[in-house]
């Protein structure tokens, strides 16, 4: 009981601190999304290996485990650094990991049925996170400003900046819980999920990319955000969401053939 009072104040500790991450709506809502899309047999795998625990439930443990030191290594995993008209491919891949290696890591980590249960189902929350914060552009952006950071903003009258807007404000502000979300998402057919799951990481990661350019020139400096900008951008996060999701699942239905 001890260890769970101190894990729920260190992540609200942490969730009130810092800026660097898709709401921990966003990304059960991409749990939840994948999770209805995963094959029966990916179903039964996470399910043992995950202990019955749904992916929404794990969803965000790649972002609590930050305030544990000994988890520091993979603080850099959850974004990937690009300079504008270069690609992924263009770049040395940074020496302490990015959201590109990190999904290789975890993808190899999972398969490998060598591995430990403790090791896979690390990998496996790892993964389900990685994927999720691949799809929120501001997480491909551009190292000068720390991924939009830097980029300082009102929202509705409050201090907060391009990323932590796309992170947390637009979610958090639309008020759904994550199944409401969910369900308010478009309705696609299997052809139109089939389309959005196709491609690789790496054409993943150049979407995102463009997104993040368009944003960088939505905002000025210092702007005053409020009900405009949501109107204008909500579809793109509902999109984003969505397609995280759709590509989670693929990525696992993949690993679990
Ligand atoms: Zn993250």
């Amino acid at each position: 009981m001890k260890k769970i009072l101190l894990l729920l104040f260190l992540s609200a500790q942490f969730s009130f601190g810092s800026t660097i991450f898709w709401s921990k709506t966003g990304h059960r809502v991409i749990g939840e999304v994948a999770q209805e899309e995963l094959s029966g047999r990916a179903r039964r795998a996470i399910t043992k290996l995950l202990d019955g625990q749904s992916m929404a439930s794990i969803s965000n443990f790649a972002d609590e485990i930050k305030a544990d030191r000994r988890y520091r290594e993979f603080s850099a995993w959850h974004y990937v650094n690009i300079p504008i008209n270069k690609s992924y491919s263009d770049i040395e891949p940074s020496k302490y990991g990015d959201l590109v290696t990190g999904i290789q890591k975890c993808i190899a980590m999972v398969e490998n049925e060598k591995n430990t249960k403790e090791d896979r189902v690390f990998y496996l929350k790892m993964l389900v996170h990685l994927v999720g914060d691949l799809h929120q552009p501001m997480h491909v952006g551009r190292v000068e400003d720390k991924g939009g950071n830097d980029i300082q903003l009102q929202w509705f009258g409050k201090g907060s900046n391009l990323h932590r807007v796309w992170d947390s404000n637009m979610i958090n502000d639309y008020g759904l819980s994550y199944t409401e979300l969910t369900a308010s998402l478009p309705v696609l057919n299997k052809k139109e999920k089939k389309a959005l799951q196709s491609g690789t990481v790496l054409e993943w990661v150049s979407e995102s990319q463009e997104i993040a350019n368009k944003l960088y020139t939505s905002v000025g400096i210092g702007e005053k955000l409020a009900y405009g900008y949501s109107y204008t951008w909500w579809s793109t996060v509902e999109s984003q969401l969505q397609k995280g999701g759709l590509r989670l699942a693929k990525v696992l239905n993949e690993l679990f053939k």
